[in-house]
C-alpha cells in the first residue's frame, strides 16, 4: 500500500520542509509511512494563501457552495473503498465499519451542510429607530479557520470541521493528528477536484510546534479543536494572543450511564456492546462508566461481563471483528496504567484487564467494579474499559454525573418515561440519550459543557458557529 505523504497547500501537494514524523500501523506496530511536517515558513504561507482564497470563496452563492458540497459527497462515495483502506489501516479500525459506517457519515456531513447553507435562518428587514432606518441582519463567514483534528475518527472529525466551515464561505487550514494524517492527505486530492485553490489546505506535524504555530497565526480568525482538555487550554491561550480569535472546542468526555432498577437490562447490555467498545472505546461519547441501582447491580455486572467475554477484536481486515487495537503503544500503555493502578488499589477487575500477547497495540475489553472515587471512574481512559458502580438512589447517580469535570455525553435507562426525563433534564451534559447510547443524527447538535468544551458540531447550530452575525442599517 502506498500513501500520499505530502502537504496540501493551495490546491497542490508539496513536500513538508520540517521534521519527518513516523506513522505506525496500530494492528501490527510496524512503520507505515513517514510524513514530513510543515515548516514555519510553510505555515505562514498556507495561512496567507487561505486568506487570499477567502476573498473569492466567501463571495460565492450558497447555491454554488451547496452544489460543490454535493459533488464532494459523491466523490467520497466513489472513492470509499480506497479511503476506507487507508483509514482502517492507519487508525486500526475494522475495514467494514469504516466503509459502511464512518465514510457514509462523512459523505452525509458534506450533503447536510450543502443543504443547510441554502436554509440558513434569515430575519426580515425592519425599521427600529424610525421608518427611515432599515435594519437587517447578515450572517457572514469569518475568514481562515485553523482546524485541529484528533486521531480517533480522522476523516469524520475532519468532515465535521471542514463541512460547516466551507459551506458558510470560510477557508480552512486543517492539521490532522500526527498519528493519523494519511486519510486526510488522500481526501485532499478529492477536494482539489471540486474546490478552488486555497479553500481547504492540509498541513501535518505535531501539536506543540506545527499546531501551535498555525493557531497563533494572526490571520487565523477562528480555531476549531477536537482533542484533549489540555490542548483546549493551549487553544484558549493562543486565541488571546496578538489577535483575538473565536474558538470552538470539542474536548474530552467520561460518559455516565445511569441505570434505574426498572431498566431493560438486555437492551442495555446489547447497546453497550457497541456504545462502549466501538473504536476500542476511543470515543469521547463512549459509555464508559455505568452507575447502576444496587438492586440490579449483580445481574447487570454478570450480563455485562458475559457480553464482554464474547467481544471479538482483531486487525482491520480480519473477519467478524467488532473493534481493533488502540492507536499507539503509548495509548495502550496509558490504558494499561489505569487498569494496573486500579488492580493494585484492590479494585475488582471483573473481566479482561491485560494487553494480549500479540503484535500491535491491542488491549482486552475490560470491566472493572469500582467505587465512585476511583481514578478509573473519574478520569478519561480512552480505551476498551468500562467501570460499574452501584448507587442506592437515582439522585446519587445524578450528583455523581454532574460532579464530573466533563459534560459531553450521558444516558439514562428506565422504562418509566417521567423518571427518565426528570434525570435527563437535570444532567449537565451536551447530549443525553434515554434508553440508548451513542446514536448520532447529522441534523442534531453535538457538543459539550464544562471541561468538555463548547460550540456545536453537526446541525444548523454548527453552521451558525462558523459565521458572524452582523447588523446593517440603511438610512433613507
Ligand atoms: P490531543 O489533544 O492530544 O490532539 C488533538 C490534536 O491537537 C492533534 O492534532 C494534536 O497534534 C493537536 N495538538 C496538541 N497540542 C497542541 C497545541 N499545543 N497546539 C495546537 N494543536 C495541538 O487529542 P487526541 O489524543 O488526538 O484525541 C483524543 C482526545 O480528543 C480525547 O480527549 C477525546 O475525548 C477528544 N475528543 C473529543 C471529541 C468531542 O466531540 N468532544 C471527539 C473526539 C475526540
Amino acid at each position: 500500500m502506498t500513501f500520499e505523504t505530502r502537504l496540501f497547500i493551495n490546491g497542490q501537494y508539496e513536500a513538508g520542509q520540517g521534521e519527518a514524523l513516523p506513522v505506525y500501523e496500530p494492528a501490527t506496530g510496524k512503520l507505515l509511512a513517514e510524513v514530513a511536517s510543515a515548516s514555519s515558513e510553510q505555515i505562514d504561507r498556507v495561512v496567507r494563501l487561505a486568506h487570499a482564497a477567502f476573498d473569492g470563496w466567501s463571495q460565492t452563492t450558497p447555491k454554488l457552495r451547496s452544489l460543490t458540497m454535493f459533488r464532494i459527497a459523491d466523490a467520497i462515495e466513489a472513492k470509499a473503498e480506497a479511503l476506507a483502506d487507508i483509514e482502517a489501516t492507519n487508525a486500526g479500525k475494522p475495514w467494514i465499519y469504516v466503509k459502511a459506517g464512518e465514510l457514509a457519515n462523512v459523505a452525509d456531513v458534506f450533503r447536510f451542510f450543502g443543504t443547510a447553507i441554502r436554509n440558513m435562518p434569515a430575519t426580515a428587514a425592519n425599521g427600529y429607530r424610525s421608518s427611515k432606518h432599515t435594519s437587517l441582519m447578515r450572517r457572514d463567514p469569518l475568514g481562515v479557520i485553523a482546524s485541529i483534528a484528533p486521531w480517533n475518527y480522522p476523516l469524520l472529525m475532519a468532515a465535521w470541521k471542514i463541512g460547516p466551515a466551507i459551506a458558510a464561505g470560510n477557508t480552512v487550514v486543517i492539521k490532522p493528528s500526527e498519528n493519523t494524517p494519511l486519510s486526510l492527505l488522500f481526501l485532499a486530492s478529492i477536494l482539489a477536484e471540486h474546490l478552488p485553490e486555497g479553500v481547504v489546505n492540509v498541513v501535518c506535524g505535531n501539536g506543540p510546534d506545527v499546531g501551535q504555530t498555525l493557531i497563533c497565526h494572526p490571520l487565523v480568525r477562528m480555531i476549531s479543536l477536537t482533542g484533549d482538555v489540555r490542548t483546549g487550554r493551549a487553544v484558549l491561550k493562543a486565541a488571546a494572543g496578538e489577535s483575538i480569535k473565536r474558538t470552538h472546542l470539542e474536548l474530552g468526555g467520561k460518559a455516565p450511564v445511569i441505570v434505574c432498577d426498572d431498566a431493560d437490562i438486555d437492551v442495555l447490555v446489547e447497546t453497550l456492546r457497541e456504545a462502549s467498545f466501538y473504536n476500542a472505546g476511543q470515543d469521547c461519547t463512549a459509555a464508559c462508566r455505568v452507575f447502576v441501582d444496587s438492586k440490579i447491580a449483580q445481574v447487570v455486572t454478570d450480563k455485562l461481563s458475559a457480553m464482554i467475554s464474547t467481544l471479538r477484536y482483531g486487525a482491520p481486515h480480519e473477519d467478524n471483528i467488532e473493534f481493533g487495537p488502540v492507536i499507539s503503544a503509548a495509548q495502550r500503555d496509558r490504558v494499561a496504567g489505569f487498569v494496573d493502578r486500579a488492580r493494585t488499589a484492590g479494585t475488582d477487575v471483573v473481566v479482561g484487564g491485560r494487553a494480549p500477547d500479540r503484535d500491535g497495540f491491542f488491549y482486552e475489553p475490560t470491566l472493572i467494579a469500582a467505587p465512585i472515587e476511583a481514578e478509573v471512574v473519574q478520569k478519561e481512559i480512552f480505551g476498551p474499559v468500562v467501570t460499574i458502580t452501584p448507587f442506592d438512589e437515582p439522585a446519587t447517580a445524578l450528583g455523581w454525573a454532574n460532579a464530573s469535570e466533563y459534560g459531553l455525553a450521558s444516558s439514562v435507562w428506565s422504562r418509566d418515561a417521567n423518571r427518565a426525563m426528570q434525570i435527563a433534564n437535570r444532567l449537565e451534559y451536551g447530549v443525553t440519550w434515554v434508553n440508548t447510547h451513542g446514536v448520532f443524527a447529522t441534523e442534531m447538535p453535538h457538543g459539550g459543557m464544562k471541561n468538555s468544551g463548547y460550540g456545536s458540531d453537526l446541525s444548523m447550530q454548527s453552521l451558525l458557529d462558523y459565521t458572524q452575525v452582523r447588523h446593517i442599517m440603511l438610512a433613507s
